[in-house]
């Protein structure tokens, strides 16, 4: 008998409506759901795993739709400072340092993160993407990793963007079919059109998705607009970029004619954290909304965060979406969730396989603990995840079936060792 899971009795929120909530039994077999339903009698089989899910609730895998996993590195090295002289006067030049084995090390210390607190998959660019993916591998999370493409200043842009491509290649489908890839340039400010027009002729003929932050600050589309005479969606449409699947990060200053371009994105990724450290500005989450967008959430890096996890960006999003319209119905619980999910899912082209708990999807999720002093009562699950839940409530995370963490320890990484490990490579990298 192959071997199966059953959540037993368990409070599970599929994500698809807000009414489909229900008490009952959701069973898991080669890493898919099989049943999910109200609790029945099972006949007592070899290997199948019960999992007494009382006081327990259920919900689809955070995606984290935006990161650079492998700047833990630097959380706490440069706050309080404008995303210009953060980026090229502290992170940049510490960034030149990292050696491939620091990037799959710091990328690990952003596994231990996102599993504990929840996130079942990420989308990440970064360099040293085979660390990464390595890492991937090892962890069992899923993701969609890129290789980031900066080419501003560089003699010969189009080896890094046969980098990038070579990466995307070689991974996609890696890791039993976790990794996803696409191409990543950075920004319209660290790639010229030119580049650009290089990257869509790849991406079409490969079949690849594109992830690029977008409109992040009035500063990029000042001097777009002054460069190019558009701005950056507009640019990026007018070099055909919005044919392919695109995956638009922050998307804070898009003006009239921006909305219709940014709908057709796969999706525009709020990361209302990062945004507010930097004084970025705050994205009109229900506009794009109302206008089409799929908005799915993301953390950007550690260090510009200054955590990994979603329930912060969720309850962020959703007072920020309330505050911008002086409506408190802009964002309620339920919706702001779902951008977390099925939002995510869809933003990177996986809501067939996850972003909602249903018959045959993969096995991807999330348990909360609802024994605690700040989730009692619940007279609304949603509400309490929104806005009440920390992450040191999440107690177990499965990817495809296979549990990442148990009982709040993690089956896959041992966390001192990388802890440690960490610790001694900054202190070896500050001093090169
Ligand atoms: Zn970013």
């Amino acid at each position: 008998m192959e071997s199966a899971i059953l959540l037993k009795r368990i409070t599970i929120l599929p994500m698809t409506r807000a009414e489909d909530l229900l008490e009952g039994d959701l069973l898991i077999r080669r890493g898919r759901i099989a049943y999910l339903g109200p609790s029945r009698d099972w006949v007592d089989e070899d290997g199948l795993e019960v999992y007494q899910g009382k006081n327990k609730v259920a919900i689809p895998g955070f995606v984290n739709a935006h990161t650079h996993l492998g700047m833990t590195f630097l959380r706490g090295f440069a706050d309080d400072m404008d995303l210009h002289t953060w980026l090229v006067d502290k992170i940049w030049p510490m960034e030149t340092k990292l050696r491939p084995g620091d990037v799959y090390c710091f990328s690990l210390l952003g596994a231990l993160e996102l599993i504990a607190a929840g996130v079942t998959t990420f989308a990440d660019m970064y360099w040293s993407m085979e660390e990464v993916a390595r890492v991937v591998t090892e962890c069992g999370l899923r993701a969609c990793l890129s290789q980031a493409l900066i080419v501003a200043g560089k003699d010969h842009p189009e080896r890094e963007l046969e980098g990038g491509l070579r990466f995307a290649l070689e991974n996609r489908g890696a890791a039993e079919g976790r990794i996803t890839t696409m191409l990543a340039p950075h920004a319209v400010y660290t790639c010229p059109p030119d580049f650009l027009k290089l990257v869509r002729e790849a991406a079409i003929r490969e079949r690849l998705g594109l992830h690029i932050h977008l409109s992040e600050t009035r500063k990029e589309v000042e001097d777009c607009r002054i460069a190019y005479g558009a701005t950056p969606p507009r640019l990026l449409r007018n070099l055909g970029l919005f044919e392919l699947p695109i995956l638009a990060i922050h998307c804070i200053w898009p003006e009239e004619g921006d909305f219709s371009i940014l709908a057709k994105a796969k999706g525009v990724v709020h990361c209302p954290t990062s945004n507010l450290k930097i004084a970025a500005g705050i994205a009109p989450v229900t506009k794009l909304l109302s206008s089409g967008s799929n908005v799915a959430l993301g953390t950007d890096g550690a260090c510009s965060n200054n955590r990994l996890e979603m329930l912060q960006e969720i309850k962020t999003a959703a007072l920020l979406a309330k505050t911008r319209t002086r409506d408190p119905k802009a964002l309620p619980a339920f919706r702001a969730l779902q951008m977390a999910t099925l939002g995510g899912a869809r933003a990177l082209g996986l809501e067939e396989q996850i972003g909602t708990l249903e018959a045959w999807k993969q096995a991807d999720i999330t348990i909360f603990d609802f024994d605690a002093p700040h989730l009692t009562p619940c007279f609304d699950h949603y509400s309490h995840l929104a806005y009440a839940a920390l992450p040191s409530d999440v107690t177990a995370v499965m990817v495809q079936g296979r549990w990442l963490y148990k009982n709040r320890r993690h089956l896959t990484l041992d966390r001192p060792s990388v802890q440690q490990e960490a610790v001694e490579r900054v202190q070896k990298l500050m001093s090169r």
